[in-house]
C-alpha cells in the first residue's frame, strides 16, 4: 500500500474473481460464462464496427435500449445500460441505499465489497436451513433489500409471486432483483416494473447471451428510477459502455433463435450432470441458474476443487461458514460435463 491511498480504503477486501487462466488447458467450469462463443450475427457486426473505435459510442445505447425494451415490453425510457451489470450494482449501493441495504448471507460475494467501499450500512438475513430465501424476511426492511433470482452460489430461485410479496411489503423502499442468471429456468420480475414504482431489475449479458468479454449489464425499472442511474452514470462514466459491446448486446438481444438454442443446451446438459453427480452420493441444491451447487459427504468442496484442478478441471469453492463443504460447477457443453463427471469418479476413487 502506497502512503497516498485515501485511508478509508485501507481496509478493504476487494473481491476476488475466479480464476482466468491465460492458457486453455483446463476445463473452465469456474466463472459461469457461456461455453458458447457469441451468436455469429453478433462477431460479424462487431466485426464490422471495429472500424470505427475512432468515434466514442453513443453515451445514451439508444438502438440497444429500444432492442431491450421491445423484447421485455417496457419503453426505452425504463432501461439504461451499463459496463456489467457490476457498475449497476455499484451505484444501487452508492446512490439507492440511503438507509442501509439487506441482502441474504449467503449470496453474490461482490455485495459485502461494495457495502464497504460506498460504506453503505449491510444487513446481511440469514439464509434458511435448505438455502432457500423466504419472502416473509424482508417485510418492511426499513431499507432497499437486495436479492440475487436465482440466487448464486445457491442456483435456488423465488417464484415472481414470492418476489410481487418483497415488492408489495416494502412499498417505501427499493427493492433490486439481481437476474443475472434468470434466463436459466427462473421467472423474471420484469413485468412487476411495469405495476410497482419500487422495483429495480438488474440483468447481464454475461452469461445466457455469452457476452462476459464485452461487460454490459442492464436495469429495467420505473422511469424515475432509470433516471436517477443515469444522473450517476453521467456523473461518473457517461461512455461506459463502449461501442464494440453497444453493437455486440444489439445482435445479441435480436438473435432470439440463437440464444434460445444455448439456453435450451444448458438446461438439458444442468439436469444430466445434477443426476450423475447424485448418482455419484453428491447433494445437490436445486439450481435454475448455469451451474449447480453441490456436495459430497466427508470432503470438502477446497479439496475437490484442488483434485479436480489437477486434472484440467476448473471449479469454484468458497470459504464460508455454510458452504465450504460444496463445489460450484459451471455447466459447460455436455461433452465438458461428461469430463467433470469422469474426473470427479476417478477424485472419488482415488479419495476412497
Ligand atoms: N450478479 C451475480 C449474482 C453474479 O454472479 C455476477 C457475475 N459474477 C454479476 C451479477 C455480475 O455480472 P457482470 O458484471 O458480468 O454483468
Amino acid at each position: 500500500m502506497s502512503r497516498f491511498l485515501n485511508k478509508k480504503y485501507s481496509c478493504l477486501e476487494p473481491y476476488t474473481p475466479g480464476e482466468q487462466p491465460r492458457d486453455m488447458k483446463y476445463i473452465k467450469l469456474n466463472t459461469n460464462e457461456s461455453p458458447f462463443p457469441p451468436s455469429p450475427k453478433v462477431i460479424e457486426a462487431v466485426s464490422r464496427e471495429a472500424s470505427m473505435q475512432n468515434l466514442y459510442p453513443d453515451p445514451t445505447g439508444k438502438a440497444l435500449c429500444e432492442s431491450i425494451a421491445r423484447l421485455h415490453s417496457v419503453n426505452p425510457e425504463n432501461v439504461t445500460l451499463s459496463n456489467g451489470s457490476d457498475e449497476l450494482l455499484a451505484f444501487v449501493f452508492m446512490a439507492l441505499s440511503e438507509n442501509g441495504i439487506a441482502f441474504p448471507d449467503i449470496s453474490y460475494g461482490f455485495y459485502p465489497v461494495y457495502a464497504k467501499v460506498f460504506g453503505t450500512d449491510a444487513v446481511k438475513v440469514p439464509l434458511h436451513e435448505d438455502f432457500s430465501i423466504k419472502a416473509e424476511d424482508y417485510y418492511n426492511a426499513g431499507r432497499t433489500v437486495l436479492i440475487a433470482n436465482p440466487n448464486a452460489p445457491t442456483g435456488m430461485a423465488l417464484s415472481r409471486d414470492e418476489i410481487e410479496k418483497i415488492v408489495k411489503n416494502n412499498a417505501e423502499n427499493l427493492v433490486v432483483i439481481d437476474e443475472a442468471y434468470v434466463d436459466f429456468g427462473a421467472e423474471s420480475a420484469v413485468p412487476l416494473t411495469k405495476k410497482y414504482d419500487n422495483i429495480l431489475v438488474i440483468g447481464t449479458y454475461s452469461k445466457s447471451r455469452s457476452l462476459a468479454g464485452a461487460r454490459l449489464g442492464y436495469a429495467i425499472a420505473s422511469k424515475e428510477i432509470i433516471a436517477d442511474l443515469n444522473r450517476m452514470i453521467f456523473s461518473f462514466n457517461p461512455y461506459n459502455v463502449n461501442r464494440l459491446a453497444l453493437v455486440a448486446g444489439y445482435h445479441a438481444t435480436e438473435d432470439v433463435d440463437y440464444f434460445n438454442a444455448c439456453v435450451k443446451k444448458i438446461i438439458s446438459a444442468r439436469a444430466w450432470t445434477a443426476k450423475e453427480l447424485e448418482n455419484m452420493g453428491f447433494s445437490v441444491l436445486p439450481s435454475s441458474a448455469n451451474f449447480v451447487f453441490a456436495k459430497k459427504e466427508g470432503i470438502s468442496g477446497e479439496k475437490i476443487y484442488t483434485r479436480l484442478k489437477e486434472k484440467g478441471v476448473l471449479v469454484r469453492y468458497f470459504s464460508g461458514k455454510r458452504v465450504s463443504d460444496f463445489v460450484r460447477i459451471t455447466i459447460g457443453t455436455h461433452e465438458q460435463m461428461e469430463i467433470l463427471i469422469e474426473k470427479c469418479k476417478e477424485v472419488l476413487n482415488e479419495e476412497a
